[in-house]
Parts: C-alpha cells; sequence; structure tokens
C-alpha cells in the first residue's frame, strides 16, 4: 500500500527493520522472528540494503517472499553508493512488478573492504535516488498510479558528514522536498533530540511524518556496536548509569534497555508522534516485550505465514 494512505488510516504507525540474513542459521532466526511479529500486524517491514553484490540479491529475494507469503507490507532500503541509473532501473522495475508500494531512498554506508570513490557515483547524494524515483513514477511504469511512496533517512542528532546543522536542514529540506513521501529517523536515545527535530522540520515548512527510529538495546555488546554503526548518537547519563549498575547481569542489561526503549516510546506517543519504527536486528524478543507492554493488541487469526 503506498505510504500515504498507511499512514492516513493508521496515526501512529508501528513498524519493523529486518535486515537480509548471510547464513542458513541466521535466515531460520529471521523467519521465525517474522512469524512472531507478524499477528501484531506491523503498518509496514522495512529490510536493509548492504553495500555489496550478493548481499543486495538477498534484499531484493527476502522482500519479495515476505510480499508473496505473508500479510506484511515490506519496504525496500535502497542506496546510492556502488549503483548507477542503469542498475537502479531494472531493480525498480521488478519491486514495481511484484506490487512493491514504497521504498526508502538512501544515501548509504560506505562499502568496508573495497576500494570505493565516491567522487565516480552517478548518484552523490540520497537528493538523486529520489529524484531518479520520482522520475520512474511519472513514467507510470508502476501498477499504482502514484508510483512509489518514498522514504527518506532522518538524523535528529544530526549527521557526522555534515557538522553546519544548518546547511544540514538545507540538504534535508532540498531532499525532502525532491519528493519524498515520508522520513524515518536514525536511531536516539533521548527524546528532546527527536521533538526538536520534529520542531525544526516545521520551522522550515518539512510537512511529511517523521516516524522515529527506535532500537531496544538488549545487551553490552550490541550497544557498543550501535555506537559504532551509528555514529554520533548520544547515550545520555541515566542509560549509562542504569547499564553499569548491570553490567555483569546480562538479562538484567536486557532488561534495562528494553524498560528504557519503552518509556522512550510512551513518551513519544504521548507527544503525538507519527509513528514508531523498530530497529528489531531481527529478533522479536525485545520488539514483543514493548508492544505487550504499550497494550498493542495481537491479532491471533491472523494467518501463520508460510514465510
Ligand atoms: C532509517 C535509516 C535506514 C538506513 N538503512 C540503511 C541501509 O539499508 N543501508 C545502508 O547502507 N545504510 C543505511 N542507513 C545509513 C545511511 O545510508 C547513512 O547514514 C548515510 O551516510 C546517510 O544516508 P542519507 O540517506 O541521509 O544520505 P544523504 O541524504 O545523501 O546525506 C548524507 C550526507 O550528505 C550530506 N548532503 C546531502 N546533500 C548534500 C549536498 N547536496 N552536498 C553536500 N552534502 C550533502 C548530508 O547532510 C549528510 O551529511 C540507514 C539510515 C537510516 C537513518
Amino acid at each position: 500500500m503506498h505510504i500515504t494512505d498507511i499512514m492516513r488510516a493508521n496515526s501512529p504507525t508501528f513498524s519493523f527493520e529486518f535486515f537480509p540474513p548471510k547464513t542458513p542459521e541466521a535466515a531460520e532466526t529471521l523467519y521465525q522472528t517474522i512469524r512472531d511479529l507478524e499477528s501484531y500486524m506491523p503498518h509496514f517491514v522495512s529490510v536493509t540494503y548492504g553495500a555489496g553484490g550478493s548481499t543486495r540479491d538477498l534484499t531484493h529475494h527476502l522482500v519479495e517472499r515476505i510480499q508473496h507469503t505473508t500479510k506484511l507490507d515490506p519496504i525496500p532500503h535502497l542506496t546510492c553508493v556502488c549503483h548507477n541509473e542503469e542498475e537502479i532501473q531494472p531493480i525498480l522495475l521488478r519491486y514495481a512488478k511484484s506490487a512493491i508500494g514504497n521504498i526508502l531512498a538512501l544515501g548509504g554506508d560506505r562499502p568496508a573492504g573495497i576500494a570505493y570513490d565516491k567522487s565516480r557515483e552517478s548518484f552523490q547524494h540520497a537528493i538523486d535516488l529520489v529524484k531518479f524515483i520520482r522520475r520512474f513514477n511519472e513514467s507510470g511504469a508502476h501498477p499504482e498510479r502514484r508510483g512509489f511512496g518514498i522514504g527518506v533517512a532522518g538524523f535528529p542528532e544530526g549527521h557526522p558528514a555534515t557538522p553546519n546543522r544548518l546547511v544540514e536542514m538545507d540538504y534535508f529540506k532540498a531532499k525532502v522536498d525532491a519528493g519524498a513521501d515520508y522520513v524515518v529517523t536514525q536511531l536516539f536515545f533521548d527524546n528532546r533530540d527527536f521533538l526538536d527535530f520534529r520542531e525544526r522540520c516545521a520551522l522550515r515548512q518539512i510537512h511529511v511524518p517523521i516516524i522515529a527510529g527506535i532500537m531496544p538495546i538488549t545487551s553490552i555488546t550490541g550497544c557498543k556496536r550501535m555506537a559504532e554503526l551509528a555514529g554520533g548518537t548520544r547515550f545520555p547519563a541515566t542509560l549509562l548509569r542504569a547499564l553499569q549498575h548491570c553490567q555483569n547481569n546480562p538479562e538484567m542489561v536486557r532488561r534495562v534497555g528494553i524498560q528504557y526503549a519503552l518509556e522512550q516510546c510512551h513518551d513519544l506517543l504521548d507527544n503525538d508522534v507519527a509513528g514508531i519504527h523498530f530497529y528489531t536486528l531481527n529478533r522479536s524478543d525485545a520488539t514483543r516485550i514493548i508492544f505487550d507492554s504499550l497494550g498493542i493488541p495481537r491479532h491471533p487469526n491472523t494467518p501463520v505465514s508460510t514465510v
């Protein structure tokens, strides 16, 4: 379904993010997670996109598998890095043929371990990919009249590559105005950053829905990996203090992380957030506990998927 219709019919939205598994064991974990979470009937799920060729195919396959074998509405991520127009066009055609409704258009993380020269890229920034998808939509190649709904990333704490926050907002405004229908944010641990970002967007006349990205911490190792991946993320003292108290007790760390994320969700809902997007890391337990505590009902009659 086009994201505009999803957002119009559901406020707030709840959604999950998965990444394509690389091994048969990881695939089993993910498919079990999908089966576990499907009965919450999230408004959409999204699938990340890697920098290398084979992992990219895994994304396309996973998106199509979710589309064809579950009740879930998958949104593929698509990135600029290491792609040219001749490569993006067939991917869009393939997704259009599978009636995929939306795409999250991203700059993409720099590929690790391969020589990479950004200046030679066809798409320099996510805005170029947004414009390209927009042109694809106008070509009428998608079965839905409006074409793909288009999402973009937002960074409540700022993106590390643009330290000037005023200039960054200019780039962000241009990206949204190029044709974005919604924004999903980078994870954050202090809701004031999200609320301030939303206010700054409103001041710049950015009025598309802004969905908050939430990642519950479930281990100290995961927390450190997250700090590496989402460079620049602030870890507030309240959170660090709570984690420090129980750092040698993995179960308590998990509980503290989930409780912290739950409180973030309650506060965001009190502040009329347009949606909450959970970075699940392909596991269902933390998200299930949060959903149950938020009082989001399961739909026991949801047909068990064959994914
Ligand atoms: C919700 C979410 C999902 C993500 N999923 C993935 C994924 O699946 N795969 C993946 O590889 N990465 C993913 N990422 C990471 C993301 O691709 C990187 O953080 C990337 O560096 C920024 O992406 P962007 O789409 O904001 O890029 P852009 O909008 O291109 O911005 C990147 C940087 O360029 C700057 N910039 C923008 N326009 C200009 C301009 N005209 N001139 C100069 N500078 C400019 C911006 O200010 C910013 O600092 C995700 C991030 C988020 C928040």
